[in-house]
């Protein structure tokens, strides 16, 4: 520990956003990094804990103490060598991660814990100014070859583990760029997509082999892919979205999109990509925004709309207002249910909670208002509670149920489960191998269900250690 009595000296202080007037104008980043003096200055409020929460609250067991204090003594290279041995890309989860580390902070029992993503991104961020994030290639190759499904965090986390070790590695993505949802999900405002490219380019130079547009199970085939590897890694994410309003009045109406029709074609139109084959633009541009569901895609659905020019953004949440404050002494260390803000709700949505949509309706079979009933903490409607919002563009964020079933899962015949789990695979447990008698893998959220980026990170690094045992015996690789 740099300074016993930072935590005593030192307030929390965190990075600063840039103000909505303008940040609502274009499409990157707004986060105001902190001084090197000020990252110092909060990295030396950690204090070292015996038993260190943080690090046991973070999926990927940062060794949270450690680069604080390297921070703080200016040992930035050590710091990021420290957070690269248990993270592939802390600059993502620097910037996109709601860090339960700092929920499970012992210095958030007072709610102000160290800030630890801040100080996590600029180690990150600085690592790659610096030039000290090289390739690294392995000193000898195995002779195995592994093919990995999907191109997410937990494909690309799993491929840079398993081409270190020497293997050779072919990872398969049906879109045109490589990163799955921290490309095509996640907005530029967010996180920038240079980011990912760089990182990419990196592996390349690592071994890794990318095939973008081929969506195995349709352009190739997995039981081909199987029989000419030695491994394959299914990654491929929790794509099938939930829709609680199929069999609901208006549901067919023009202008009621999921989240991730709508998601992808801002980050393409950002990134000068053509948009898919067949696709029709929808844009909120001068629309009245509902947004149903809260989460991050919600989130991101409203800070994209307003970017495009939405006349106004409504989210609607079935789930009553949590509280403003946690009780410390029921949740921590663990991630608590409270009311928290998002920067794009911050951007001027209106939030409603313990609401329920009973139907749509339209004008010239294009959306115009939806109708909604509230309902109680059993989520029963209220009589004499109904009404209507104007809805020109409804965007549905409420999730996703599990993996695309009609090319990987059909042609292998795997059995999945609600919220994408496989049949006999625990996902509780570090069992990434599926059963019975094949060279099959899973990681990310194809295995847990949907989750988080430093979930689909830890996944991968230990699919990774799962696969390079079996292939080899022995692995030095870190679960
Ligand atoms: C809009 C949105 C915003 C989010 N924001 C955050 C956030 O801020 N912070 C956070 O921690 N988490 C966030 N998440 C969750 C996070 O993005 C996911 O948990 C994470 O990306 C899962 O990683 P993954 O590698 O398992 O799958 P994905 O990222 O979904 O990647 C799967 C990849 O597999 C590809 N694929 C699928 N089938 C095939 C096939 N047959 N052939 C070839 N390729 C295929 C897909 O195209 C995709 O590229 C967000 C999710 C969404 C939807
Ligand atoms: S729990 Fe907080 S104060 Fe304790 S070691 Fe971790 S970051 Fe430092």
């Amino acid at each position: 520990m740099g300074k016993p009595t930072g935590f005593l000296e030192f307030e929390r202080a965190d990075r600063k956003y840039e103000p909505v007037e303008s940040r609502v104008k274009h499409w990157h980043e707004f986060v105001v990094p902190l001084a090197e003096t000020e990252l110092k200055t909060q990295a030396s409020r950690c204090m070292d804990c015996g038993i260190p929460f943080c690090h046991n609250g973070c999926p990927v067991n940062n060794q949270i103490p450690d680069w604080n204090d390297l921070v703080f003594r200016g040992n930035w290279k050590q710091a990021a060598l420290n957070l690269h041995s248990t993270n592939n890309f802390p600059e993502v989860t620097g910037r996109i991660c709601p860090a339960p580390c700092e929920a499970a902070c012992t210095l958030n029992i007072d709610d102000a814990p160290v800030t630890i993503k801040s100080i996590e991104g600029a180690i990150a961020d600085r690592a790659w100014q610096e030039g000290w994030v090289v390739p690294e290639p392995p000193e000898a190759k195995t002779g195995k070859k592994v093919a990995i499904i999907g191109s997410g965090p937990a494909g690309l986390a799993a491929a840079q583990q398993l081409a270190r070790a020497g293997h050779d590695v072919h990872v398969y993505e049906k879109n045109d760029r490589p990163g799955g949802l921290l490309v095509y999900g996640i907005p530029d405002f967010k996180m920038q997509k240079d980011i990912i490219e760089r990182r990419v380019k990196q592996m390349e130079a690592e071994g890794v082999t990318f095939h973008c547009n081929v969506q195995v199970g349709k352009d190739i085939s997995s039981i081909e892919l199987e029989s000419t590897h030695d491994a394959v890694l299914l990654a491929m994410g929790s794509e099938h979205p939930f829709d609680f309003f199929a069999k609901s009045s208006g549901r067919n109406l023009d202008g009621i999109h999921y989240a991730m029709d709508f998601l992808p074609q801002q980050n393409r139109r950002v990134a000068g990509e053509n948009q898919r084959p067949g696709t029709r633009e929808i844009s909120a541009r001068d629309k009245h925004v509902i947004v149903i569901g809260g989460g991050d895609t919600g989130s991101d659905c409203i800070g994209t709309s307003f970017r495009q020019g939405a006349k106004s953004v409504t989210q609607l949440e079935i789930m009553p207002r949590p509280p403003v404050k946690e009780n410390k002494a029921l949740s921590w260390p663990h991630w608590p249910m409270k009311l928290r803000v998002s920067t794009s709700q911050a951007e001027g949505a209106k939030t409603e909670f313990s609401i329920s949509t009973t139907g749509f309706e339209g004008e010239n079979g294009v959306v115009r208002k939806l109708h909604y009933t509230r309902v109680d903490d059993k989520m029963q409607p209220i009589p004499g509670s109904e009404g209507t919002f104007d809805a020109d563009l409804v965007l549905l964020a409420m999730g996703f149920s599990g993996p695309i079933e009609n090319d990987v899962v059909k042609e292998l015949g795997l059995k999945v489960v609600p919220r994408g789990r496989f049949k006999g695979l625990d996902a509780t447990e570090r069992d990434y191998k599926l059963p019975g008698d094949n060279k099959l893998y899973a990681a990310g959220d194809v295995r847990r269900g949907q989750s988080l980026v430093v979930w689909a990170i830890r996944e991968g690094r230990q699919a990774a250690h799962a696969i390079d045992k079996a292939l080899m015996g022995v692995t030095a690789l870190p679960r």
